[in-house]
């Protein structure tokens, strides 16, 4: 398998994307016990296994890496060699996720996905921050 990226490069990469806790669902999780937000996080028994669950306001909340779930940013750009891999992985995943939002909202929960360049970029993060503390309290659609 080739890559535009060296084998010690990629690893890098993959580990920063796919770190059990990442450092932007640190700051997510912080921001919002911060603000008196109490909530579970990893939750095994939901699908796609929730990042945040915030029982008290039935709100799922994921923190999607840019490049793993396929956002339409350059972040989400695949890589220039083995296009139909990264395609077919990715598009899997955003099925994946499509699934999980579907069943999540069966059972009565309100999903929120944070990209990662959303929140990684800290002008941005602070509006998204405080427009995410309004959807969560008012139920409103984020
Ligand atoms: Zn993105």
């Amino acid at each position: 398998m080739s890559d535009i990226y060296s084998k010690s490069k990629r690893s890098k990469i993959m580990s920063l994307i796919s770190g059990k806790e990442t450092k932007l669902e640190i700051l997510v999780r912080k921001f919002l016990f911060a603000n008196g937000f109490r909530f579970r996080k990893n939750v095994k028994n939901l699908p796609g296994k929730p990042d945040i669950v915030l029982p008290m306001y039935k709100t799922i909340i994921f923190i999607h890496g840019c490049f793993w779930h396929g956002h339409t940013c350059k972040r989400g750009t695949l890589p220039n060699t083995n296009i139909e891999f990264w395609k077919t992985k990715i598009n899997k995943n955003i099925k994946r996720d499509k699934r999980n939002t579907i069943e999540l909202e069966k059972q009565g929960w309100r999903v929120i996905a944070i990209w990662q360049c959303e929140i990684n970029n800290i002008e941005l993060r602070n509006k998204i921050f405080s427009n995410l503390a309004v959807a969560i309290k008012t139920k409103i659609q984020y």
